[in-house]
């Protein structure tokens, strides 16, 4: 092998080389099928190698690639603005385009800090998030984000917000009812926001179900509710971080329209745009956009490829295939088999702790004892063993495990595209049972010597 120069996230390993990808599969180059059961990192929502969209590609990039946001719009994006405008909720109208979760969400950040300055409030610039969380890898995404292991290198870095507790039914308290506890965990927003004074306060961050920090974590009933009713009794506002949750995952448009909640702010990314190119975008309501406009009239934010017309028409393309193939639907029905499949191989194995999800977003938590739920020590590094066994097999899923060492537990999340037949998450679960099977021998063995 030639030498490679290329920084890895793991500096040093060999990486099998990506050779190309139909519909639920992905080949390397040595000829190796491999089903995406994660779509990359919840991302290839659509499947792979679908022509209509490299048509698509190939017409724009004819017509033109790039042009300058400061100059130009474009048929593209403003028909994509449309489109998102149609399908999100409530007055969330308005998109700003980004490339990628994380400048989305420091785009929300920074457009809630920016509405309360035209509505002569600038003390509110603090954000509130969970600490069970991750909304992005750059310093003012990072600051909101609860994922330990990717926080704590930088933390003298990164701004000091408070954090409340996530819902996390499966580790409530015992005896806790589900409604009481959505209660209580909204509660502890109020709690936050009056310790600190809501005239500190810009905005409430949440992703609708927690992703790759805890492995699909679905609030209960009741709570998002609570959220907005907080956020609105002080003047909070509300962001979404629907990077994975939104366009089709979870089986509605959006996480939010499970609970018929309306954020100011809403974060998109990952299936925007299916992996066929850099594609984000924070949408704001008319009440955000209307007060910027007759303030200062400018959104501090951006960056240089913000709004090509490439990304926009590919991104735009993406969801007209989402609509003609009836995938927001297609997601909750094969959703609900394949959650079925994963509790029925929770059920049977001793290390499967819970199996959890909403549409084709699940996760399986992983602990050392199911009838106390102790989580195996991150060390023993029990996810990741199952991760690679399953690549050794041929079935790709994706690390959730937010770095907090005996407090959560170890958690993968299978999120494969909304395409998937139903003879192909059968398949996708015998290659999952398999690994899990040969990790739980291992630890078995491990714990007796
Ligand atoms: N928010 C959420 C909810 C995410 O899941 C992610 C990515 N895992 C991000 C933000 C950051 O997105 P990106 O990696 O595209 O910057």
């Amino acid at each position: 092998m030639q030498r490679s120069y290329v920084i890895k996230p793991e500096l040093g390993k060999e990486y099998a080389r990506v050779s190309h990808g139909k519909g639920i599969y992905l080949y390397d180059v040595s000829g190796k099928r491999y089903i995406d059961g994660s779509s990359g990192a919840v991302t290839a929502s659509i499947g792979h190698g679908i022509e209509e969209i490299a048509d698509v590609m190939r017409e724009q990039a004819l017509k033109v690639s790039f042009a300058y946001r400061s100059h130009f719009s474009s048929d593209a994006v403003e028909e994509l603005g449309a489109k998102l405008a149609d399908w999100a909720p409530g007055e969330l109208n308005w998109s700003f385009f980004v490339n990628s979760g994380s400048e989305a969400t420091e785009t929300a950040q920074k457009i809630a800090i920016q509405y309360w300055q035209e509505k002569g409030r600038p003390t509110k610039t603090r954000m509130i998030s969970r600490w069970m969380s991750y909304h992005g890898i750059t310093m003012g995404a990072l600051s909101m984000s609860g994922h330990v292991l990717r926080r704590k290198r930088f933390v003298p870095l990164l701004a000091d917000y408070p954090v409340i507790s996530p819902p996390y039914p499966y580790r409530r308290p015992e005896g806790m009812s589900l409604e009481d506890y959505a209660m209580h965990c909204a509660g502890e927003l109020e709690t936050a926001i009056l310790r600190i004074g809501p005239d500190q306060i810009a905005a409430f961050i949440a992703e609708p179900v927690i992703g790759a920090s805890g492995g699909a974590v679905v609030p209960p009933d009741g709570y998002f509710q609570r959220i907005r009713e907080i956020c609105d009794r002080y003047d909070v506002l509300f962001i979404a971080d629907e990077v994975m949750t939104g366009i089709g995952r979870t089986g509605a448009k959006f996480g939010v329209d499970h609970w018929g909640v309306k954020p100011d702010l809403m974060t998109l990314g990952k299936g925007m745009s299916a992996g066929y190119t850099p594609m984000a975008a924070t949408m704001a309501t008319d009440e955000l956009i209307d007060t910027i406009t007759r303030g200062s009239g400018l959104i501090m934010a951006g960056h240089t490829y913000s709004a090509n017309p490439q990304s926009a028409a590919v991104s735009l393309a993406v969801l007209r295939y989402v609509e003609a193939h009836n995938l927001v639907e297609k997601a909750a029905v094969q959703g609900a088999y394949l959650q079925k499949k994963l509790q029925e191989l929770a059920d049977e194995s001793p290390i499967i702790g819970e199996a959890r999800g909403l549409g084709l977003l699940c996760g399986l938590e992983f602990v050392k004892d199911k009838q106390t739920k102790e989580p195996f020590p991150l060390s023993m590094g029990v996810a990741a063993r199952v991760i690679a066994k399953a690549f050794e097999s041929g079935l790709l899923v994706y690390p959730a495990s937010g770095g907090l060492d005996g407090v959560a537990g170890d958690a993968i999340i299978i999120s494969p595209p909304l395409t998937i037949t139903t003879e192909e998450i059968d398949e996708l679960m015998d290659l999952l049972k398999k690994a899990v099977q040969q990790v739980q021998e291992e630890v078995r063995q491990e714990v007796r010597t």
